[in-house]
C-alpha cells in the first residue's frame, strides 16, 4: 500500500522534497484493532508546525515516517465487535492507504446521514467544530455582534461566518485571498461584506467593510489581519485566536501586530484554542449544524484533490490558497 512519508524537514515554505512516496505492507489488526481502507484523508494546516523539530501541542512528525491526520475510511477487518466490517469511522491515522486502529480510536460515523463522507472531516468534523467552539465558546458569540472572520473562504472560516449569520450577528464581514472567493462569501455564504487581503491593506478595508467596528474576531491568520482587528474592535471585543497561518512559513518572528497594548485600554479578550480540547460539544455542535444543513441554511465547499500521492500537492495548494472550503483527499 501507498503512504506518505515526510523526507526532509523544511525550512521556510514547504516542496515536493519535503515528502516522500513510499510502498508499505498492508498493517495486521490485534486484538480489539480494525482495519480501515481509508477513503478521504484531511490535509490541514496544523500540520505545518509539526514538520518542524520543536516542542509544542502536538510531537514533531518524523524523518522517514509516515504523516498522520485525521481520515474517514470503511472498516474492511474486524477484531472489535464494537466497530464491525463494514462500518464507516473517523480516526487520526490518514496519508496512508490502510490504518490499523485500535477500536476505541474509531469514531463510526453514518455516511446517509452526511451529504458526502468528507463532511466528517469538514463541516461535521473537527473544522467545523473549530468554528463553532472558536465562535461560541471561545469568543463568546452575542446576538447582534458583529463578527470578522479572516481566512474565510477556507473551511474553518467559511462556518465561522455561517453560525454567526445563523445566530443572529448584526453584520458577518470576512476576507480571503481572491475575487472568486470574495464573491463566494457574499454570494453564497451569506457574508454582509468581504474583501481581498491581497488588494488594499487589511485595516483599510476592515475599517470600511466594518463602519460600527467589530464585536468579535475570528483570526485564522495572525499577522496584519490581527492588527487591523484589534484597530477596528470596539470596547470590550473578542478574539478567538484560532491559528496564524500567514506566519507558519516564516522563518523571522511576526513584525504585526503592532498594536497588541491597545487591547487594554479596550479591554478586549483573546483567547487561544484547541479544538481538541472541547470534543465534549461534539453533540451540540451536531444537533445544531447539523440541522442547519438538512433544512438547506448552511452550506459548505469542499476542495478534493484525487489519489493519495497527489496529497503533498494538495498539502503545498492549501498554504498557497487553492482550496475554497476544507480540502481534502479522495485516497483511492
Ligand atoms: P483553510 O481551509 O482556511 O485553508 C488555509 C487557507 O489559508 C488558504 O486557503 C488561504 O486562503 C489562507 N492563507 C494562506 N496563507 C495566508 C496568508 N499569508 N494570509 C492570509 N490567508 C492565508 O484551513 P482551515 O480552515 O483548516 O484552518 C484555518 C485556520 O484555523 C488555520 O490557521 C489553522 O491552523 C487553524 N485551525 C486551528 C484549530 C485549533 O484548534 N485552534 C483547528 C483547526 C484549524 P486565501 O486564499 O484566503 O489566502
Amino acid at each position: 500500500m501507498k503512504e506518505i512519508r515526510l523526507a526532509a524537514r523544511p525550512v521556510g515554505w514547504p516542496t515536493a522534497e519535503t515528502f516522500e512516496i513510499a510502498e508499505a505492507p498492508v498493517p495486521e489488526p490485534g486484538p480489539g484493532q480494525v482495519l480501515i481502507r481509508n477513503v478521504y484523508i484531511s490535509v490541514d494546516p496544523y500540520m505545518r508546525g509539526r514538520m518542524n523539530d520543536v516542542k509544542s501541542y502536538m510531537p514533531p512528525f518524523k524523518i522517514g515516517e509516515p504523516l498522520d491526520g485525521g481520515a474517514v475510511g470503511e472498516v474492511v477487518a474486524s477484531n472489535a465487535e464494537s466497530v464491525p466490517v463494514g462500518a464507516y469511522v473517523v480516526h487520526a491515522l490518514g496519508w496512508r492507504e490502510f490504518a490499523v486502529v485500535d477500536a476505541a480510536r474509531a469514531r463510526v460515523v453514518d455516511p446517509a446521514a452526511a451529504p458526502t463522507l468528507s463532511a466528517y472531516l469538514g463541516l461535521l468534523g473537527m473544522t467545523g467544530l473549530t468554528a463553532y467552539v472558536g465562535l461560541l465558546d471561545i469568543a463568546q458569540f452575542r446576538e447582534g455582534d458583529t463578527v470578522f472572520v479572516s481566512g474565510a473562504a477556507g473551511a474553518v472560516g467559511s462556518v465561522v461566518g455561517q453560525i454567526a449569520r445563523l445566530r443572529g450577528a448584526k453584520r458577518v464581514i470576512g476576507s480571503a485571498g481572491s475575487a472568486e472567493k470574495v464573491r463566494h462569501l457574499t454570494a453564497d455564504l451569506g457574508f454582509d461584506a468581504a474583501f481581498d487581503y491581497k488588494q488594499a491593506p487589511v485595516r483599510e478595508q476592515l475599517k470600511a467593510a466594518a463602519p460600527d467596528g467589530v464585536d468579535v474576531y475570528f483570526d485564522n491568520v495572525g499577522g496584519d489581519h490581527l492588527e487591523a482587528a484589534i484597530s477596528t474592535m470596539n470596547k470590550y471585543g473578542r478574539i478567538a485566536m484560532c491559528g496564524a497561518i500567514a506566519q507558519y512559513n516564516d522563518v523571522t518572528a511576526p513584525s504585526a501586530p503592532r498594536n497588541l497594548a491597545s487591547t487594554i485600554g479596550k479591554e478586549i479578550n483573546l483567547r487561544g484554542f484547541l479544538v481538541g480540547n472541547h470534543s465534549h460539544r461534539m453533540p451540540e455542535f451536531i444537533a445544531e449544524v447539523g440541522g442547519w444543513l438538512r433544512e438547506g441554511r448552511l452550506t459548505a465547499r469542499e476542495t478534493v484533490v484525487d489519489g493519495l500521492e497527489n496529497a503533498p500537492e494538495a498539502f503545498l495548494g492549501l498554504l498557497r490558497g487553492e482550496n475554497t472550503g476544507k480540502m481534502v483527499v479522495k485516497v483511492g
